[in-house]
């Protein structure tokens, strides 16, 4: 009878249970104390709970009961944990990104890097990217293009995330993931010359105050450079001639307040430089020429 009664009480909560169209709609206003897009995120969290994707959780899906796990996901996202860190996939470019804490989040605005290297060098034969994180500007380019390439990354992990990105996008084959750290003598010495470099370097000035979301998950090695946030761009600027071919273009991510003195660190080794604007308007990548 203690059994009986036992069981019941755990079937309690589930004839109570929310439809997914009413858990949701709770969910967004929670989030909507922490996240500018409290909406999406509940979706995005739900489809992740259901296994399904956004779109049939939407047009099939919201008159379901709600799953239990649901609401963990939503604590953790009220908690500034990134929606990208719970379900552990991001979207770039059209495409689905694996993602881990051990790398930054693809953001649209490194989209200018992809719109603004498929304009300028539509057919490279041979590109590198420096810092590849979860792999999103060497793959997408790859993707749209028949190119192979090289990424590069300090972090273990984020090349396991790399290489793991690459298989699932049917791209092992032109992808080459190595482990490279380039404030070490010697990173750069066998990978060759290139056509295109696709960078996104840490840019953050340390200790400016960043958004729960990105200071507290995002891993700092990869936003972070120095005081002024341009150790990196000090670091890397003068060895890229040395990866490039005579035509060659490098495409730098770049903080918006950044084009003047990335542009006379490029200018001071003999680059010229182009400014490519986000699609907010403002400063976001550029490019290097010889
Ligand atoms: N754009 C990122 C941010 O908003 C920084 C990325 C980087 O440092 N490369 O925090």
């Amino acid at each position: 009878m203690g059994d009986r009664r036992a069981a019941a009480e755990e079937r309690e909560p589930a004839a109570e249970q929310l439809m997914v169209a009413d858990a949701i709609r709770a969910a967004a206003a929670t989030l909507a104390a922490t996240s500018d897009t409290p909406r999406l995120d509940a979706e995005l969290l739900m489809a992740h709970a259901m296994g399904v994707s956004r779109s049939d959780l939407l047009l099939r899906l919201v008159r379901e009961p709600a799953p239990q796990g649901y609401s963990r996901l939503v604590e953790r996202r009220a908690a500034h944990e990134p929606v990208a860190y719970i379900t552990g996939e991001a979207e770039f470019w059209g495409l689905p990104f694996r993602v881990t804490p051990a790398t930054l989040i693809p953001r649209a605005d490194s989209e200018t890097l992809i719109r603004a290297a498929l304009a300028l060098a539509p057919e490279a034969q041979r590109v590198l990217d420096l810092g590849t994180g979860t792999g999103a500007l060497l793959l997408t380019y790859l993707a749209e293009t028949r190119t192979t390439g090289v990424g590069i990354d300090a972090s273990e992990g984020a090349c396991a995330v790399a290489s793991d990105n690459a298989a699932r996008l049917g791209l092992s084959a032109r992808a080459a993931i190595l482990q490279r750290d380039w404030t070490r003598a010697g990173w750069r010495d066998d990978l060759g010359t290139f056509d295109l470099i696709l960078c996104n370097p840490p840019y953050v000035e340390e200790g400016a105050r960043l958004d729960p979301q990105v200071g507290d998950y995002e891993p700092a090695s990869a936003l972070f450079a120095g005081a002024d946030g341009l150790d990196d761009y000090r670091l890397l600027i003068p060895e890229l001639a040395m990866l490039m071919d005579a035509s060659a273009a490098a495409i730098l991510e770049i903080g918006a307040a950044q084009a003047e003195p990335v542009a006379a660190l490029a200018g001071r080794v003999g680059f010229t430089t182009r400014l490519c604007r986000d699609l907010a308007g403002r400063p976001r990548a550029l490019v290097l020429r010889r």
